[in-house]
């Protein structure tokens, strides 16, 4: 690689390219980071996932994660012109002799997320988070094997696969793995690396009280703003089991909103693991707190479009109708935005077997013999107040019986005609070196809740964009892309269907 022309920026921050693409909705970003390579380089990288433009050398939209460190430095006294935020592809424009540390975030680097290795069980292939982020290592080795000297240091929500599989993390280049919120520790620790201080090759962040959480300066890629962080509901296989969760005041939030709107970024997406648990103390939700907040941001001059993820069933159990539909409409007041969805997190319909992986914490305070009817009455309510419920359900937990798996067929049935989808993902264990479940072991049951499952999704998920794009304002080149790919990759998996199990009809 030739030597830089120009002397680089001290800390430079990136994201695999699929965390740095420039997503209209949330929805976009989501797809995008599901695909494996069936889908080619070419239409992935111009249209799937969009160069991000970088107006004066810097990305235009950012991770939050990486926002919220470019803040925590600012704050911590790093001046901000030594700290760049870039694509990956931008990586030679910024790193030169000067540069210190590169930070490089990813969801999924090794791709061991359960969407996605159902996507590749599935679609085979091999995962885009996976190979950009092994790009994006390749690109700053070439940079170090050019004579340049800098610490890479890897982070975000998939750093856990990094740190649990230390000789690839060597093999890809990487020195450190920051597990855990950085907004605390990173200023020290950075500081630490540039003066030449030898650190564990596994930095842990230490939990940040709310309020000491900095506001990002800039917008974030779909406009994504926390609301609140942890869970604590203590599911086995989540990383978030063991983090309580705390909320951001609704003075930080609009905060982060009005960044988000003033960068050009007026459609933005609130995020947390319980939009429903908003300002709440354990598990009983307070919708008081999580109405005034979001007539805060409702009332923000110039935001389009509000989306939001996750919401807990139990949770759900505690809101009544008429609260859910006041929640629905301060999310689209003044939008185009009709079909909210919100993520459910149902993963079987039995409780027993949830119980026995752990996954209690998420039917509490209820018992787990409710948990077929919570689940089908979070599903309805939420469908009859507006919201297109997006229940996602787990096969192969360790213990599951072919009963089991006709329970939740029984609940997919009992949905059938509801505006809803529903995504059946393949069980993997955080622990490394078990072995997560596979195509192999997919009896004719599973077989059946997929093609139940798809029809929904089939039926739905081309009006879901469709809407979402509207009410965003996506250009017309994308929705029209879209709503042609989905019409592909829907031929593709019925054949798939077809296939694998003989017939199409569940
Ligand atoms: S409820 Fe969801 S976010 Fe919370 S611990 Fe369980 S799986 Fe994780």
């Amino acid at each position: 690689m030739a030597t830089p022309t120009h002397n680089g920026i001290p800390i430079v921050l990136t994201a695999d390219r699929t965390l740095m693409a420039h997503y209209p909705t949330l929805l976009d970003g989501m797809m995008a980071t599901i695909q494996t390579s069936g889908v080619p380089a070419v239409v992935m990288r111009r249209l799937l996932a969009p160069p991000m433009p970088h107006p004066g050398g810097r990305a235009a939209r950012a991770p939050l994660g990486l926002r919220r460190i470019e803040a925590a430095l600012r704050r911590d006294g790093f001046d901000p012109r030594a700290i760049a935020i870039v694509s990956p592809e931008r990586l030679d424009e910024v790193v030169g002799p000067r540069t210190r540390i590169v930070g490089l975030s990813s969801g999924d680097p090794l791709g061991r997320g359960m969407t996605n290795t159902t996507m590749v069980a599935m679609s085979g292939g091999r995962l885009y988070t996976r190979t950009w982020f092994a790009d994006a290592c390749a690109r700053l080795r070439r940079l170090r094997d050019g004579g340049l000297d800098f610490h890479v240091v890897a982070g975000g929500p998939g750093a856990w696969q990094l740190a649990n599989a230390p000789a690839t993390a060597d093999a890809r280049g990487i020195d450190h793995v920051f597990l855990g919120y950085a907004e605390r520790d990173v200023a020290d620790l950075f500081g630490r690396l540039m003066d030449g201080e030898v650190l564990d090759p596994v930095l842990v962040g230490r939990r940040t009280a709310p309020g000491d959480i900095p506001p990002i300066e800039g917008p974030t890629g779909m406009g994504v703003v926390e609301i609140s962080r942890g869970c604590g509901r203590g599911c086995g296989f989540c990383t978030l089991a063991g983090e309580p969760m705390v909320h951001l005041g609704a003075e930080r939030i609009v905060a982060d909103v009005a960044a988000n709107v003033r960068g050009g970024c007026p459609s933005i997406s609130l995020i947390s693991e319980d939009l429903l648990r908003y300002g709440s103390d354990g598990t009983t939700v307070d919708p008081p707190a999580l109405l005034d907040m979001l007539a805060a941001v409702r009332g923000v001059q110039g935001v389009r479009m509000i989306q939001v993820d996750h919401v807990n069933i139990a949770s759900v159990e505690q809101f009544s109708d008429e609260q859910l539909r006041q929640v629905r409409r301060l999310l689209r007041a003044g939008s185009a935005h009709e079909q909210v969805w919100v993520n459910l997190g149902a993963e079987s319909a039995a409780g027993d077997l949830l119980t026995a992986n752990g996954l209690g914490g998420k039917i509490r305070p209820f018992d787990a013999s409710d948990w077929p009817r919570l689940c089908e009455n979070a599903a309805r309510r939420l469908a009859g107040c507006g919201f297109v419920p997006m229940l996602s359900l787990i096969l192969g937990l360790p213990g599951e019986t072919g009963a089991h798996v006709e329970q939740t067929i029984d609940l997919v049935r009992r949905l059938e005609g509801l505006r809803a989808v529903i995504f059946p993902i393949f069980h993997a264990p955080l622990a490394p070196g078990c072995r997560p479940f596979g195509l192999d072991d997919m009896t004719a049951s599973h077989w059946r809740l997929f093609r139940l499952a798809y029809r929904f999704n089939f039926r739905w998920i081309p009006g879901l964009f469709a809407d979402n794009h509207r009410a965003a304002g996506a250009p017309w080149w994308r929705r029209l892309f879209v709503q042609a790919a989905g019409r592909i990759q829907k031929r593709q998996w019925q054949l798939k269907f077809i296939r694998r199990s003989g017939r199409l009809r569940p």
